[in-house]
């Protein structure tokens, strides 16, 4: 057998096998529920204070919430309107934590604009919560540069695409930008590294109890193969995002903790907007981000209750249509659906409190107890996803009575980070020794950090490695490394999640996706039939999304509907 009590970051097939056999009628310290930036968070801070953890993901790591996000690492600009002074200087304090050492290759600075319409009041106002900002961030040790006031002709400079009378001028300020979905698998896998037992493809269906009534153990189905099992746990961590109240329904909760709002954004290349910084603005109900990231800008965003299918939110057409509006406001070109190669939808889990829309609702998180031995986090960030986990396994520890040591995530880098710096300074000799552009060695270095040598030497190593996918820069070694090491079990997790193909391609993945399924198969064992089933799955399931979006009000973007069953339930 595999020999488990190794400490790896292989997240591959035989890894799953084994993590499989090691739940089943195993016991753990803690057991996490839901493998989303909170859950894994939670699953590598209790791994490193020596507590025994097996984490548990009902689909693919990050396939919630997590990989469907604006993609920016923020204090939050907004919060500092809301006076929301503790949440801003927390999440200033994390992103430099992130930047500077826990993932420096997966989180990079943005320089932003925000704009101003007034000369005299607006500038001032603006300016005065952006110096806040910035003096909140000093106080995390910020390295970023602090704002700048722009003129109107120095922001039609940086910012040629603007609408020239439009804005009187702006103030450029930093944020930091990321890979929302991958930062998530650097946590998972960094937590597997540190001893945690991860385990997708499996959903929690109930609990079992002691004698005394307290949730003593887990019960779980593989949906690959449909095995049945139960995972003994001294305490269960319940971060299911917005299936937090499905999840206490298990233990018999029935009171509504969280509410789904959802966000959208669309993706359009580069070349669609003439700018060199991004832009931030408030919009009547939300905020315009136009965040730039490789290639592409990401446009966003919404915020409307979904009382939909959580598994499956999707943008209708009104939501697109709201936010080139809101971006054509600001843009000298107007954007067209032409202009769109990639939509995505994701649903916030907020907390609910007494405001009346889901904008207002509160960004932080809260922590419950809904029944003995069961320890809830929900609502928060992806920015402060490292003090959630903190506060959620203190209280797990609390609740159960085990003394632990205080959190040291802060100084646990995550895969990929040590020995990043050094890489990216011999770019160019890397460039040369593996021949291939200083560009491809940046684009590798942003997604696999000091492993990206290993992408280049898998693709050193067989010529169907060093191909790219059809319409993108992915090469074939990205998906094998995404099977052996990054847990992807489906078409769909490395067209969606590991690459971004599904929103970076006018045919959303498609004509790669016969590419990818090749270099998968094998090393999944798919035969023929299985090959065409993961095909036409993924083709039903784009062909929902692009049918949601053409209906203007909202529907699920459920591949079902068009006769393709969930991919994750065939074996169970
Ligand atoms: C449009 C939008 C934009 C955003 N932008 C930002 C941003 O720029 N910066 C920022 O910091 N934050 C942002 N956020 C917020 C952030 O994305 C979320 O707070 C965060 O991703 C929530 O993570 P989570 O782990 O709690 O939930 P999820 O990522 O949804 O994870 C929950 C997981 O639980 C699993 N699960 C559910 N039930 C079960 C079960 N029974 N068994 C096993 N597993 C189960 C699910 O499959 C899922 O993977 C944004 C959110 C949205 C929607």
């Amino acid at each position: 057998m595999y020999a488990f009590c190794v400490k790896t970051s292989r997240l591959g097939p035989q890894y799953r096998a084994a993590a499989l056999d090691e739940l089943d009628g195993g016991s753990f310290d803690v057991v996490v529920i839901g493998g989303g930036i909170t859950g894994v968070g939670c699953a590598l801070d209790a791994a490193s204070r020596g507590l025994s953890v097996a984490l548990i993901e009902q689909r693919d790591l990050g396939s919630g919430t997590s990989s469907r996000s604006s993609n920016l690492i923020h204090g939050g600009l907004r919060y500092l309107e809301q006076l929301d002074f503790k949440l801003v200087r927390e999440a200033l304090r994390e992103r430099e934590l992130l930047l500077r050492s826990i993932a420096p290759h997966l989180v990079w600075p943005v320089p932003l604009i925000y704009p101003i319409k007034h000369r005299i009041w607006e500038r001032a106002y603006v300016g005065a919560g952006i110096t806040l900002y910035d003096a909140l961030a000093k106080l995390g040790r910020s390295t970023l540069p602090r704002q700048w006031h722009l003129s109107k002709k120095e922001l039609t400079r940086v910012f040629p695409g603007i609408k020239k009378d439009e804005f009187v001028g702006g103030i450029r300020y930093y944020d930091a930008g990321t890979d929302d979905a991958r930062l998530v698998l650097a946590i998972a896998r960094t937590a597997a590294q540190t001893g945690a037992t991860i385990l997708t493809s499996a959903r929690v269906t109930g609990f079992g109890r002691d004698e005394a009534g307290r949730i003593n153990s887990v019960e779980a189905t593989c949906l690959e193969s449909g095995k049945r099992i139960t995972v003994g746990a001294g305490v269960v961590i319940n971060a299911t995002g917005v299936w937090t109240d499905a999840t206490e329904m298990l233990v018999g909760d029935t009171d509504k903790d969280v509410t789904a709002s959802k966000g959208i954004h669309v993706v359009v290349p580069k070349s669609a907007i003439d700018s060199s910084v991004g832009f931030i603005t408030k919009t009547k109900t939300s905020v315009l981000f136009l965040i730039p990231q490789g290639e592409f800008w990401i446009i966003g965003t919404t915020d409307t209750p979904w009382e939909l299918d959580l598994d499956h939110p999707a943008a209708s057409e009104r939501d697109i249509a709201y936010v080139l509006e809101q971006a054509n406001r600001v843009l000298a070109r107007q954007l067209t659906t032409e202009d769109i190669v990639g939509v995505f939808a994701g649903l916030r889990p907020l907390v609910i409190g007494n405001a009346v829309s889901t904008a207002k609702l509160s960004r932080e998180h809260s922590i419950t107890e809904p029944a003995s031995g069961l320890i809830t986090i929900a609502g928060g960030k992806l920015t402060t996803y490292r003090v959630m986990a903190q506060d959620t396994v203190d209280r797990a520890c609390e609740a159960v009575g085990v003394d632990v040591p205080p959190t040291k995530t802060d100084q646990i880098p995550l895969v990929g980070a040590t020995g990043y710096s050094a890489m990216n300074d011999s770019r160019e000799e890397l460039a040369s020794r593996y021949g291939v552009t200083e560009s491809e060695i940046r684009r590798l270095l942003h997604r696999y950090g000091s492993e990206a040598t290993e992408i280049l030497d898998l693709a050193a190593s067989d010529p169907i490695l060093a191909k790219q996918a059809p319409s993108g820069p992915y090469l074939g070694a990205e998906i094998r490394f995404a099977v052996e090491c990054e847990a992807a079990l489906h078409l769909d997790d490395v067209l969606t999640r590991r690459t971004r193909l599904s929103i970076e391609c006018d045919d959303r993945g498609t004509e790669a996706a016969e590419f990818v399924a090749s270099i998968m198969a094998p090393l999944l064992g798919w035969e023929g039939a299985a090959v065409a089933r993961e095909l036409e799955h993924y083709t039903k399931r784009v062909a929902a999304e692009r049918d949601s979006q053409t209906m203007p009000d909202d529907h699920t973007a459920d591949a079902a509907r068009l006769g393709a069953p969930d991919i994750r339930t065939l074996g169970a």
